[in-house]
């Protein structure tokens, strides 16, 4: 019987990525649902290629658009946030890649995991916002989690037979496209120097987040969740080639490393067929052409963001949930030049500093978080 997959995202980075994996293994891979934000002529191509049994547009602004673009197919046409949230729960999927980007992930996670389904996650923003409440739901409703993003993954392969408990996580980090920028070079960076990352073809807010080291410390959020460990058993490596995706250090002082090209196809491979392994038409890393390892330590002063995101998950409660609200403005600011790109650290600062602290957060309490963080620093990117 085929796999049959719920892509959320399926018109971005990682969603395009998962659909050509879909397409190499059409014989094993059954798409049932494909959704977009606005992309509506996209998500329109890639339904008549996949014909999924349904759509979504999360923004409605176009739905009467896709709808009149899909009328001569069999294939039911939604739109909305709550519509996304009902197709993870249909009875014909067994799989959802939650591929989608910031907070609007959560409510797709958290359906996913209530109706059982394994969870394919690119969606970091899920576990940086609520990381305890998505876990606890995956553990109430037996329904895995399968990381997508290539550290993560790079650590769940790591753990493969193993039974001892993790002594260390090493998180590797490309150091982005301002590793070797001066601070004081930094106020004056442009969108297009930050958008460009030396080793990862990404969606604009990530690549952005990777640029702050904001990214890293998600990544450090996300691995804290995922894998049951203390931050401080958390350790940000700098390896600027991106060919160690990350590295797990046991209690008898062994530590394993994934490597590989970096290419997202394999993480979200594997996420599809574990505990299998299969074939890939991706270039393999060729250690006769590789001209060496290098690593070094963050730089925590020229990248604050980094520091923000450990002190807001040794915080607790809501923090990280006001930190990737503040985040997801203060990026959005940045991409449309209101604000510069020192001011993003800034930003989050500040809200953090204002927001309301609740130690024991409901998904409810989470949502206000999430809008009154938006609110205080929609307040700050004006006055900048
Ligand atoms: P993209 O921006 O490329 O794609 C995001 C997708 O989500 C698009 O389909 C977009 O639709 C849709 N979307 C955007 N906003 C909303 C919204 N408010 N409601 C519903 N749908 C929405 O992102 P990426 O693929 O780069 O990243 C996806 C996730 O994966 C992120 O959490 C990211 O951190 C993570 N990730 C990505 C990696 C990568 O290599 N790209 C690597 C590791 C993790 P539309 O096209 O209409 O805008």
């Amino acid at each position: 019987m085929k796999q049959r997959i719920a892509l959320l995202g399926s018109t971005g980075s990682i969603g395009q990525q998962t659909l050509d994996i879909v397409r190499a293994y059409s014989e094993s891979f059954e798409i049932t649902t494909l959704t977009a934000n606005r992309n509506w002529e996209a998500l329109a191509a890639q339904a008549r290629e996949f014909e999924p049994d349904s759509v979504v547009l999360a923004d409605k602004t176009h739905y009467p658009d896709l709808k009149a673009a899909l009328a001569d197919l069999p294939v039911k046409v939604y739109a909305g946030e709550e519509a996304l949230c009902q197709v993870v729960k249909g009875g014909n999927v067994d799989t959802v890649v939650n591929a989608l980007v910031g907070y609007a992930g959560l409510a797709p996670t958290v359906a996913s995991l209530e109706a059982g389904r394994k969870l394919a996650l690119a969606n970091k923003e899920s576990l940086v916002v609520a990381g305890e409440l998505v876990m606890g739901l995956a553990t109430r409703h037996k329904a895995p989690i399968l990381p997508v993003d290539s550290e993560h993954s790079a650590i769940f392969q790591c753990l493969v037979g193993e039974v001892s408990p993790i002594r260390k996580i090493l998180l590797t980090a490309s150091g982005g496209p301002f590793r070797q920028t001066p601070k004081e070079a930094l106020e004056k960076v442009t969108v297009k120097q930050a958008l460009s990352h030396p080793n990862w073809e990404m969606g604009a807010k990530i690549t952005i987040d990777s640029a702050t080291l904001l990214n890293k410390g998600f990544e450090v959020i996300e691995a804290r969740w995922l894998f049951g460990v203390r931050p401080e058993q958390i350790e940000v490596v700098v390896h600027p080639q991106s060919i160690i995706h990350s590295m797990v250090e046991f209690d008898d002082g062994a530590i394993k490393a994934q490597l590989g090209t970096p290419d997202m196809h394999l993480p979200i491979q594997y996420a599809l067929t574990f505990p299998q392994r299969w074939n890939s038409t991706q270039e393999p890393f060729s250690f006769a052409r590789c001209t060496g390892f290098t690593f070094e330590q963050p730089d925590r002063e020229r990248f604050p963001a980094l520091q923000l995101a450990f002190d807001a998950l040794a915080r607790g409660g809501n923090s990280c949930c006001t930190l990737n609200a503040a985040n997801e403005k203060a990026v959005a600011a940045f991409l449309d030049r209101q604000i510069g790109f020192t001011e993003i650290p800034r930003i989050i600062e500040t809200t953090l500093a204002k927001a309301t602290f609740i130690a024991k957060p409901t998904l409810e309490d989470y949502q206000a978080s999430d809008a009154e963080a938006r609110e205080i620093s929609q307040r700050l990117i004006r006055k900048s």
